[in-house]
């Protein structure tokens, strides 16, 4: 049986219930308690014809195969599962699942270049990689730099897409996606919503066309599954499924798996991580090592801070937190965004975009918050590496060091 022979529940469930039940309801009657893994890559069928008219009716529309599937490039009862979980979280009509979130956004950018409109509309800062595609024009797209209030004005008839983080990566800066999707008119706006996730945030209901997440972060949790998905409308869907077939930036099926099983846990992780972040903040928010504290409006796990010292010796200082990239793992990460995950952003337009060099980017996990805090404490008193700096006049960080949402 299809994995997505379902229709959507009846009455409508909250976001917690989802997030253990959808992608799932078909289970019980299928007796199965866990899903099922389908690693195969091929699937036998002794009807050509029949073949024939399904593989006819993918390449004209994209709608999903009716029936078992074919090849694995093509379809996964796995994957799909994990796609129609997240549609469902995301209160979008459907979700198109990738080996990568930069293969999510790949597949986004040349689903609208493919119909000529090669033109993006961008908001800094972005993820240090998506900044990196969109500024080098790798896929043949050519982008326009923007503020939100920008946004209107940088549209032209080629436009198409408008893209935004909220809160993005590494400031944490907030756009107001109602008001942005109203600027867009026509065009679609994609979020990329891999910070805040569905429990905090859900753009479609917001305007947004398209919402992009880096599955390898929160929806995976665990740190040891990357993949990417694009939720939107089933129109979309439909030209994402056909670039995902032609140029092959599937997801596994393990790991599509994975990240079914990580959606469970999605609102107790977040909800969770996020109160120890608020905590941290407030405490670095007084604490006179530290120049400002970004952490946005809507909560999250994320947190980031500008300090008076060396951010290297914060960095080599840790030691329950780990030092490295990426981000909604179950452990505490810290990173220095200027040195790796926005390095490849050119130096000029990351300090434009409020990247200072100053700046540590923190995803808060799982750990005791009085553990987090013992090791940050002692990380920021760490022995400066060079010379030592001048040290803040008591009480002259404090207007500075309030929590504030970062402004563009
Ligand atoms: C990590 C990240 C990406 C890229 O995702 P990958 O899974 O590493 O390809 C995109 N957007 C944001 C906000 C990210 O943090």
């Amino acid at each position: 049986m299809d994995a997505m022979d379902y229709g959507p529940s009846v009455t409508p469930r909250a976001l917690a219930t989802e997030a253990v039940h959808a992608g799932r309801d078909d289970l019980a009657g299928l007796g199965l308690h866990a899903p099922p893994l389908d690693l195969s890559t091929t699937y036998p069928s002794y009807d050509a014809r029949a073949e024939a008219a399904r593989i006819d009716e993918f390449a004209t529309t994209g709608a999903r195969l009716e029936g078992p599937p074919v090849y694995a490039r093509l379809d996964n009862p796995t994957v799909a599962r994990f796609e129609e979980a997240l549609a469902r979280l995301e209160g979008a009509e459907a979700a198109v699942a990738f080996a990568s979130g930069m293969a999510a956004l790949s597949a986004v950018l040349l689903a609208r270049a493919g119909q000529g409109l090669r033109h993006v509309v961008a908001v800094r800062p972005l993820y240090g990689c998506s900044d990196h595609l969109l500024d080098t024009g790798l896929l043949g797209t050519e982008v326009t730099w923007t503020d939100p209030a920008g946004v209107a004005d940088a549209i032209r008839p080629d436009t198409g897409l408008v893209m935004v983080e909220t809160p993005a990566n590494p400031t944490l800066a907030e756009a107001d996606v109602r008001a942005l999707a109203h600027s867009c008119g026509s065009v679609p706006l994609l979020v990329d919503n891999t910070f805040a996730t569905p429990v905090l945030q859900r753009p479609v209901e917001q305007g947004a066309r398209a919402v992009l997440h880096s599955a390898t972060k929160y929806l995976g949790g665990h740190g040891d599954v990357m993949g990417g998905i694009v939720a939107c409308d089933e129109e979309f869907a439909r030209t994402l499924r056909q670039i995902r077939f032609a140029t092959g930036g599937v997801l596994h099926p393990l790991a599509g798996y994975l990240l079914l099983r990580g959606l469970s846990t999605l609102p107790v992780r977040v909800k969770a991580a996020s109160a120890s972040a608020a905590e941290l903040v407030r405490r670095l928010a007084t604490d006179p090592r530290i120049a400002r504290v970004h952490y946005p409006r809507i909560g999250g796990a994320m947190i980031a801070f500008e300090v008076y010292g060396d951010p290297h010796d914060v960095i080599a200082g840790v030691r329950l937190i780990t030092p490295a990239v990426s981000l909604g793992s179950v452990d505490t990460l810290i990173q220095h965004p200027a040195s790796i995950s926005h390095r490849i952003v050119a130096e000029g337009d990351r300090r434009s975009a409020g990247v200072s060099d100053r700046l540590l980017r923190m995803s808060v996990g799982l750990e005791d918050v009085e553990d987090l805090w013992r090791d940050l404490t002692q990380a920021l008193s760490a022995p400066p590496a060079g010379p030592p700096r001048a040290t803040a006049p008591a009480g002259a960080g404090l207007p500075d060091a309030t929590p504030r949402p970062a402004g563009r």
